[in-house]
């Protein structure tokens, strides 16, 4: 779990404070459900990523390339390009936020299976670091696009090499029967089409084996095997500068969970690339967000049962999807501890209509309605997953640093949540079952005047 009482999360007089302000604070100033991430974890989390890194001889021309689909706001994006970091994108989207936040195109590599056509020629013209090809296909096309721009695009293909994380069935993407990636039993072949290409400029090797990994073993089988590739190529011919093993080192969630230090897994890889010329890449995500944050809660209803004693809170599924999608688990701890009201066991769910609207099942809480909860681990994969599911508003994202809050994403308007819906034309109306009356008649009429101006 995010360990309490650290130097970003911690209770005094058994209130929960990020860095050196109270949660009742925050939600008094900016109101619940929120999101709410530490500065000084955002950095610790980098520094101690890129200090593992440079400690190493092989590892230090490496680069940091931090994947923004885990937590993609820009104030977060800002953070990391003025650490130096460069950005893992999977879409023309994020390379637009990645500029938009001040990174750099030249330290950014672009993943996914489904590239289209103008994602491609927005980051030829961006002229990013690299594209992590996954298909045969996406190959030809990029070389064609690149052709009439008359540049050459650099790339990497996305080895799949056919191991198991151990992890999620969901987040596993570097088995065999997963969509992504080009066999590695294929990747020689396909080099030598690339090599041959003449708008591209074969730069590295790519991989990324899954996500939320808690034993580092597997990324050293993956090596292994990439550098049996690597050797083939050399012998063709093919000699490349880079080496991207991707992301995926998971954190703790529970209590009882451990993960790996970063040195241990970084050192075993590391110490094997030593004396090889090759500049490695890492795509960390949850590692260097998901502690940092937390989603702030307060408690509606108690509704206790004969079967099952619920707290709802005014969070939802919408906000943090993971319980319900993976069954995820995260911590869920009482912003005051109280005395004087007994702990009972509770599932705490949202107001969303569905059984899967849970934050978390089976959990202990001493408390009473209007309550302030905190669900810990929350900065990765969960704003980023979030939706307006029941119509409900996006959270506000809030970053601390110090005794200072600063507010890095307004809470979502209802109105924001229709305003790009249109009417269709009135005469696609069915007529009504019975005669409105005039003055209801009127009313409507005057409604759908103003949308249709608006569209
Ligand atoms: C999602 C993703 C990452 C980040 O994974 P984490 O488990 O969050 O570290 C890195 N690279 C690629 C290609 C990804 O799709």
């Amino acid at each position: 779990m995010m360990p309490l009482d650290t130097s970003f999360l911690a209770r005094r007089q058994g209130i929960l404070h990020v860095e050196d302000l109270a949660l009742p604070e925050l939600a008094l100033m900016f109101g619940t459900p929120c999101h709410i991430y530490s500065h000084a974890a955002l950095c610790a989390n980098l520094r101690a990523f890129q200090a593992a890194l440079a400690a190493h001889p092989a590892g230090a021309r490496g680069l940091i390339c931090y994947a923004v689909k885990v937590n993609s706001n820009l104030a977060i994006l800002n953070l990391f390009a003025r650490m130096g970091t460069g950005f893992d994108i999977v879409s023309g989207g994020e390379l637009e936020r990645v500029l938009a936040a001040g990174g750099d195109a030249d330290k950014v590599v672009f993943s996914g299976v489904g590239k289209s056509h103008a994602e491609i020629h927005a980051a030829l013209m961006a002229d990013i670091l690299c594209f992590n090809v996954e298909s045969a296909a996406e190959l030809e096309r990029i070389n064609e696009i690149a052709g009439t721009l008359g540049k050459r695009a650099p790339i990497s293909l996305r080895v799949n090499p056919d191991v198991d994380p151990q992890t999620h069935p969901y987040i596993a993407t570097g088995l065999k029967i997963a969509k992504f990636g080009i066999p590695i039993d294929a990747a020689l072949a396909l080099y030598e089409r690339a090599a041959r290409l003449p708008h591209l400029h074969v730069r590295g090797v790519d991989c990324h084996i899954g996500s939320q990994i808690l034993n580092p073993a597997p990324y050293m089988e993956a090596l292994e095997r990439l550098l049996v590739l690597l050797d083939a190529l050399e012998k063709r011919g093919i000699c490349v500068e880079h080496l991207d093993l991707g992301g995926g080192l998971g954190i703790a969630y529970r209590q009882d969970e451990t993960a790996p230090e970063i040195s241990a897994y970084l050192a075993p890889l590391l110490d094997r690339l030593q004396g090889r010329n090759l500049k490695l890449i890492l795509e960390p995500g949850r590692r260097l967000v998901g502690q940092a944050g937390l989603l702030l809660a307060r408690v509606e209803y108690l509704k206790p049962g004969k079967a099952r004693n619920f707290a709802v809170v005014d969070a939802a599924m919408n906000d943090l999807l993971r319980p319900a999608l993976y069954g995820a688990w995260h911590e869920i701890v009482a912003v005051e501890q109280k005395t004087g009201i007994p702990a009972a066991i509770y599932d705490v769910v949202g107001p969303i209509c569905e059984s899967g609207d849970f934050l978390g099942k089976e959990r202990e809480l001493a408390i009473a309605s209007g309550d302030l909860l905190a669900i810990l681990s929350t900065g990765a994969y969960v704003m980023a997953m979030s939706s307006n599911y029941n119509t409900r508003p996006r959270a506000m994202e809030i970053m601390v640093q110090g005794g200072e809050a600063h507010m890095i994403r307004q809470r979502e308007k209802t109105a924001d949540l229709y305003a790009l819906e249109c009417l269709p034309p009135m005469r696609a109306t069915p007529a009504p079952p019975a005669e409105p009356t005039a003055e209801m008649a009127n009313e409507t009429d005057k409604g759908i005047a103003s949308r249709k101006q608006m569209c």
